[in-house]
């Protein structure tokens, strides 16, 4: 191999990039955040040796502490009963509380505009009631045609219960034709086209099939320009590329936990509703956990609204469901979301330019090449149809690397800086060019 020039894996190049082990190893030497991989119970092949595992964009990896974590409270809740909601280790009446700071850090937001609670589509759902107030003439709603399926249905059966036409209210955002991803452009012409029709943009920040990263300051602001609300549906963002809700002035946004967050199957998702709609909020759904913590204990009859987002909640949230994520915010405050980032790129740098370099040109990154458009996903599109790229994708697995397969054609890896090695990178680049 000859020496990279790069010092760490922070700086490489494009003429650094080797397609070989010997490089991916050079890299996993001169990678800064190797070590957190071992926080992580990395899921094994049938003869116990680690995956390469890149579909933590689907599933993210449990950290080892995630079972002292939800340990403690098993504890509690063995020794205490009911006490444990005020003299548990870390009391469970204001559990929730302690996610703020984490929360508030990964989604670039004050502390009083997020809350970790429910699951990313009843969040949705609580949101757009929310934000979709309707008037006779305001009343279209921006989506993407190629939603992930639950945002799609959350809007049509909101449009439907409060008497609106889905084919009327709702607007559609497409590809161009021969093209996969969606133009920023595009998205503002509609925006400004629609004016003052439009009543709400929803997106996602990261399309799920194709990895990109909208721009998504620009796209709230063209939605608060024709004055409509805009809200962010970010499960492939959070935890994966930098955001600053507040700054980019976002009405809402919502998110799971269990993708690039490590929170587990099914662990309490999160919202964040702007300070600005915090003293005057629009309606919302109630229930005794939005109230103010400082009265909710008596019980009275009327709604004492909490401080900012934690109005929102309705339920006390399951504790169980909780824990897993205090050893991730953990991992992620002392890896730090900029370092993380530059070692995503530096991954995906070396999958897609040692393809191109092994000459292999039947298989294909979709998403878009400028790193500000792209987070850790890439969505790799195979030459000749389904029956070839699903033939491509089931010679994976048996070979140790788990990613997933998306119709048509595309079989979707993510590389996360946390726990991927360049060699899981390399075992994929291998396996794909060998066939
Ligand atoms: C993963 C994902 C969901 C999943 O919704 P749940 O309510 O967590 O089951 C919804 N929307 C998007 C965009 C997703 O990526």
């Amino acid at each position: 191999m000859t020496h990279p020039a790069a010092q760490s894996i922070f700086d490489l190049t494009a003429a650094d990039i080797q397609p070989t082990r010997d490089f991916a190893q050079w890299c996993d030497a001169h990678d800064p955040l190797a070590a957190f991989r071992s926080e992580f119970a990395i899921p094994t092949d049938a003869q116990g040796k680690p995956l390469a595992y890149l579909v933590g964009n689907s599933l993210g990896v449990m950290p080892h502490a995630a079972r002292t974590r939800i340990n403690e409270e098993l504890d509690d809740w063995a020794k205490l009963g009911a006490e444990g909601h005020l003299y548990g280790c870390r009391p469970w009446v204001s559990y929730h509380e302690l996610f703020r700071a984490g929360l508030a850090e990964l989604t670039g937001a004050h502390a009083h505009e997020v809350v970790a609670m429910n699951t990313l589509t009843a969040n949705l759902h609580f949101l757009l009631l929310s934000f979709y107030q309707p008037t006779a003439t305001r009343r279209r709603i921006i989506i993407e045609r190629g939603a992930f399926p639950s945002d799609r249905f959350a809007v049509h059966s909101l449009v439907r219960m409060v008497g609106g036409d889905v084919h009327r209210d709702v607007i559609e955002l497409a590809p161009r034709s021969g093209e996969e991803c969606l133009r920023n452009e595009d998205i503002e012409a509609t925006i400004d086209h629609t004016g003052d029709a439009l009543a709400l943009v929803i997106l996602g920040g990261v399309q799920y099939y194709s990895g990109q990263v909208l721009d998504m300051p620009r796209i709230t602001r063209a939605a608060h320009r024709a004055g409509a609300k805009c809200g962010w549906d970010l499960a492939h963002a959070i935890g994966n590329v930098p955001l600053a809700l507040h700054s980019w002035g976002a009405d809402f946004a919502c998110w799971c936990s269990y993708k690039y967050l490590n929170g587990g199957p099914g662990a309490v998702a999160g919202a964040f509703v702007h300070e600005r709609h915090h003293a005057d909020p629009p309606p919302r759904l109630e229930g005794w956990w939005g109230t103010n913590p400082a009265t909710r204990f008596e019980m009275g009859p009327d709604f004492d609204a909490g401080p900012g987002a934690d109005a929102w909640q309705v339920s006390n949230p399951p504790i169980f469901s909780l824990a897993p994520l205090l050893a991730s915010f953990d991992i992620f405050h002392r890896a730090g979301l900029d370092r993380l980032q530059a070692k995503s790129r530096a991954m995906n740098g070396f999958i897609e330019i040692a393809l191109r370099k092994c000459g292999h040109d039947a298989i294909r990154v979709l998403t878009p090449s400028a790193t500000h458009e792209r987070g850790c996903q890439l969505s790799l599109i195979v030459a000749g149809g389904t029956p070839v790229a699903r033939a491509v994708y089931d010679r994976l697995l048996p070979q140790g690397i788990a990613c997933d397969f998306r119709y048509p054609s595309v079989i979707r890896v993510a590389p996360v800086p946390l726990y991927n090695t360049f060699d899981d990178c390399w075992r994929l680049i291998a396996a794909l060019t060998a066939q």
